[in-house]
C-alpha cells in the first residue's frame, strides 16, 4: 500500500470556503500529515468517472463550498480495491447541487427530502452498473432523539459527518475542490487502521446508537481479512448483552443481513456472527453446525457453476440461497416467522417457503432408483425457482439426483412445442382445462424424446380426442 503522507495546509483554504468552518477542523488537520491520492486516482479510476469527479469539484467551487468523495470508496481507493460507488458530501445544499448537477450532465435526479440527500442517475453505465449513479448529501450532524432512532439531519460540518460514520475505516473523504483534488482528509485513523487491519469504531456510542453496525463491523472483518479491535469487540459485546437489536428496526437489520449473505464468501462471517453470539437476533434455532458449512461451500461451487453455464443471463439471487441454508434447521413456520419479522420481500417470502414446503419431498421423490422419464422430473421442479432448485442441487449428495436436476435445467426446462392452442381448436379440442391438458401431455411426452415434430405432435394430440 502507498500510504505515504505529504504535508500541506492548502486543504485548510478549501475548507475556508465552506459554509461552516469549524475551527476544530484546521486545528486537527494542522497536526495531521495529508496525503494526495489524486495520482492513484488517475491510475485507478476510468477517464469517465475522473472527469465526473472533477466537474463535481468544479461546480462546488463556483458555489464557494468544498466537496467531497467519502466512505467506502476512499477506504478502497487506498486499499486497491475497485469500487465505483460515489458517495459525495457537500458542505452546501445538496438537493440544489443536485439538481444543478443532473441539468448539467443529463443525468436524472431522485430527491430523498426527508435526508436532505439526492441521487444522480447518469445516462450513462460503468463497469457492473448498468446506469451509473452518485449520491450527494450534505455535511451533516446528527441528533438523536434516543439510542437506535433514525437521525433527525442538521446542517453541519465535514468532521461532524465523518464522525457518526460506522467505522474508522470508512470515515475518511477527499477534496474534490480543483485546487486541492486528491487531498485525504482522515480525522480519525482511517489511513493508519486500513494499514493495520482493524476494524474500529470512532466513539463508544457507536453501538448503541445503531446496533447494526454490530453485523457491519463483521463484514468490514472478514471481507478484508482485518480484526475488530479489542475496544470495539468489547462494545459490541455489551451491545448484545443490553439487546439493542430489539431496538432497532427489523428491515435494517434485514438489510445488513443481506448484504452478509451477499460477501464473497459469507460462511466467514456467518461463522464470526456465531463466534460474538449474533445469530439468535436472527433466530434463537440457528446454529452453526458442521452441515451448515459444507452447505454454504456447496452453494457456494453451485453459483460458480451456474454462473459459467449457458444459464447465466438469467440473474441468480445468491443470497437467498445463502438464508436457506441458514434456515435449514428451522420448520417451516419459524421461517416464514422470521421472514414476516423482517420484512423480507414478498417474492423472497415465497421462495423460502416453498424451499421449505417442497425441497425436502421434492429430493425424496428424485432419489428414486428406478429409471425416472425426464417429464417427471420436469413436472417437479418446473414450479419452483432457479434459487431452490439450485439448493437442492447444492443438498444433494446423491449423483442421480444431481445429474436430474442438470438434465432439467440444461435440456427439458428449455424444450418447447410448436403446437398452439389455436391448432387445438381447430382439431375440434374445446377451450377449457382438457386443451391445457393436452398441452401439457405434447409437451412432456416431447421432454421424454417420445415425439420430434410438429407433425407427431398433432397426431398425438388428434389420438387424445379420441
Ligand atoms: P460496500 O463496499 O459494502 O458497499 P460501503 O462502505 O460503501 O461498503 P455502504 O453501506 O454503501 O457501505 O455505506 C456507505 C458509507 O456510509 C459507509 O462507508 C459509511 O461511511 C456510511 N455508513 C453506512 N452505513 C452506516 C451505518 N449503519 N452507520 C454509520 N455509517 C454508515
Amino acid at each position: 500500500m502507498d500510504l505515504i503522507a505529504t504535508h500541506t495546509n492548502d486543504v485548510l483554504k478549501v475548507l475556508h470556503h465552506g459554509l461552516i468552518v469549524d475551527r476544530r477542523i484546521t486545528r486537527r488537520l494542522k497536526k495531521r500529515p495529508l496525503l494526495n491520492l489524486a495520482r492513484k486516482m488517475r491510475a485507478a479510476l476510468p477517464a469517465r468517472l475522473m472527469r465526473l469527479l472533477k466537474l463535481i469539484g468544479k461546480m462546488a467551487e463556483e458555489k464557494e463550498f468544498a466537496a467531497f468523495v467519502i466512505g467506502g470508496f476512499v477506504r478502497d481507493l487506498i486499499m486497491n480495491v475497485r469500487n465505483y460507488d460515489v458517495d459525495i458530501v457537500v458542505e452546501g445544499n445538496a438537493i440544489e447541487f443536485a439538481k444543478a448537477f443532473a441539468d448539467r450532465l443529463k443525468g436524472s435526479l431522485v430527491i430523498h427530502r426527508k435526508f436532505g440527500t439526492a441521487t444522480v442517475v447518469m445516462p450513462w453505465g460503468l463497469g457492473r452498473n448498468g446506469r451509473f449513479k452518485v449520491d450527494i448529501a450534505t455535511a451533516r450532524r446528527e441528533r438523536y432523539e434516543f439510542p437506535a432512532a433514525l437521525p433527525d439531519v442538521e446542517f453541519s460540518s465535514l468532521r461532524d459527518d465523518l464522525y457518526r460514520r460506522d467505522f474508522t475505516i470508512n470515515a475518511m473523504a477527499i477534496v474534490l475542490n480543483s485546487k486541492n483534488f486528491g487531498q485525504l482528509i482522515d480525522f480519525f485513523n482511517g489511513q493508519r487502521h486500513l494499514e493495520e487491519g482493524v476494524v474500529s469504531v470512532l466513539h463508544k456510542e457507536s453501538f448503541m446508537d445503531d446496533p447494526t453496525r454490530i453485523f457491519r463491523a463483521v463484514r468490514f472483518e472478514q471481507r478484508y481479512g482485518f480484526k475488530i479491535d479489542k475496544p470495539t469487540e468489547n462494545l459490541i459485546k455489551k451491545a448484545i448483552k443490553k439487546d439493542m437489536f430489539g431496538r432497532t428496526g427489523n428491515m435494517r437489520i434485514r438489510d445488513e443481513l443481506i448484504l452478509i449473505l451477499k460477501e464473497e464468501d459469507p460462511m466467514r462471517a456467518i461463522r464470526r456472527m456465531h463466534q460474538l453470539d449474533e445469530l439468535r437476533f436472527i433466530h434463537p434455532k440457528i446454529k452453526m453446525q458442521e452441515d451448515l458449512r459444507s452447505l454454504f461451500k456447496s452453494i457456494k461451487q453451485t453459483c460458480r457453476w451456474y454462473k459459467k453455464s449457458q444459464l447465466k443471463e438469467r440473474s441468480l439471487d445468491d443470497w437467498l440461497m445463502y438464508l436457506m441454508a441458514l434456515f435449514e434447521n428451522l420448520d417451516k413456520k419459524d421461517a416464514k416467522a422470521i421472514c414476516n419479522k423482517f420484512a423480507f420481500r414478498r417474492g423472497d417470502t415465497m421462495r423460502i417457503a416453498s424451499y421449505k414446503e417442497e425441497g425436502d419431498r421434492v429430493l425424496k421423490f428424485m432419489s428414486q432408483k428406478k429409471k425416472m422419464p425426464p417429464s417427471s422430473v420436469y413436472k417437479r421442479l418446473r414450479p419452483l425457482s432457479y434459487e431452490v432448485i439450485l439448493v437442492l442441487y447444492a443438498k444433494a449428495d446423491d449423483r442421480k439426483i444431481k445429474s436430474r436436476i442438470i438434465n432439467f435445467l440444461l435440456k427439458s426446462n428449455d424444450i418447447k412445442i410448436k403446437t398452439t392452442g389455436d391448432d387445438l381448436k381447430r382439431l375440434g379440442f374445446k377451450p377449457g382445462p382438457a386443451l391445457g391438458k393436452a398441452l401439457k401431455e405434447i409437451l412432456y411426452a416431447k421432454i421424454d424424446d417420445k415425439i420430434e415434430t410438429r407433425k407427431d405432435e398433432l397426431s398425438l394430440a388428434r389420438e387424445m380426442l379420441k
